[in-house]
């Protein structure tokens, strides 16, 4: 059995067929691993697509108001590859008519997590849109949540690095709770300014607002799960859902932690260097 599995991740692993992925989304939460592999195995493509002819296939974790978001948009442009945001995906669908809709705005300003399938199902939607335009590699935001989603991602390719965003927690509801999107070109914008004073030995920390641009300042909007009761509850469940996909991806190296610094100035340039990135960075502003 475990050779059979190997195999089949193996087969799955390049080509992350949008195909493959999609089957997993007829899978509910009762259905075992031995079961999804099957389906993988089923749909998934020969090998055709080698890491080497592909682009990063990254993961990032972290409490919700860490600044996943913003690090792994500016990666993705860095590096070419899209960023996929699952919370996105489940807030385009809950402003759209779709099928999921209604379901989804219970669950979401509840601050509980939407069910597997209907967040494969969004997933696999947007992959597919992804490879219709070429695109190969992705910068995967808010996905997996759970053991079981990191399972099935597993199941279906090879995820090369899992970035593990740190904050402390004192910074995380103020930033959330400080969280602002322009309704208009969709950035995301803190009005927090957070000053953490250094006791204990402890340093402290400053993070500056990022304030919108002028023709955005008057299109502001919150999000509806940023609330306190909502992002409490919200950080309630990464604690216990969450978390443990940390140690899925340590046991496996993969895992890179990165405890944030202080805000973008700070932590950016750091961050870089985690990733042996800084050359990058000086390639792109140099061909710029
Ligand atoms: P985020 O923008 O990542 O904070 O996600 C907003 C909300 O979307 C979450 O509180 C969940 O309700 C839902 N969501 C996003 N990603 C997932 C996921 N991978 N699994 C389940 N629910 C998710």
């Amino acid at each position: 059995m475990a050779v059979l599995n190997r195999v089949l991740r193996l087969r799955a692993a390049s080509s992350f067929s949008v195909r493959s992925f999609r089957s997993s989304s007829f899978l509910n939460s009762e259905t075992d691993l031995k079961a999804s592999s099957s389906v993988i195995a089923q749909n998934s493509l020969p090998l055709q697509r080698d890491v080497k002819d592909r682009n990063v296939q990254w993961v990032f974790l972290g409490c919700p108001g860490v600044g996943k978001g913003t690090y792994a948009s500016r990666l993705s442009t860095l590096l070419g590859v899209p960023h996929i945001a699952t919370g996105d995906l489940v807030r385009d669908e809950l402003s759209s008519s779709g099928p999921f809709a209604l379901q989804l705005a219970e669950v979401v300003n509840q601050g509980k997590l939407v069910s597997d399938e209907i967040i494969i199902n969004l997933l696999s939607k947007r992959l597919e849109a992804s490879a219709a335009k070429g695109e190969t590699g992705f910068i995967l935001d808010g996905f997996p949540r759970t053991i079981r989603q990191a399972e099935i991602l597993e199941g279906v390719t090879d995820i090369d690095l899992v970035v593990n965003l740190k904050l402390r927690e004192e910074a995380l509801l103020a930033k959330c709770l400080g969280r602002r999107i322009c309704s208009e070109c969709g950035g995301n914008y803190n009005v927090a300014c957070i000053d953490i004073k250094g006791e204990d030995g402890k340093p402290g920390m400053y993070m500056a607002p990022l304030l919108p641009p002028p023709h955005c300042a008057s299109k502001l909007i919150t999000r509806s799960d940023d609330t306190e009761e909502v992002v409490k509850e919200r950080l309630r469940i990464y604690n216990d859902k969450s978390q443990p996909v940390e140690g899925f991806y340590c046991s496996r190296g993969k895992l890179l932690e990165f405890d944030l610094p202080g805000g973008i100035p700070e932590s950016w340039p750091k961050l870089l260097q985690a990733l042996n990135l800084e050359d990058h960075e000086d390639k792109q502003s140099a061909a710029a």
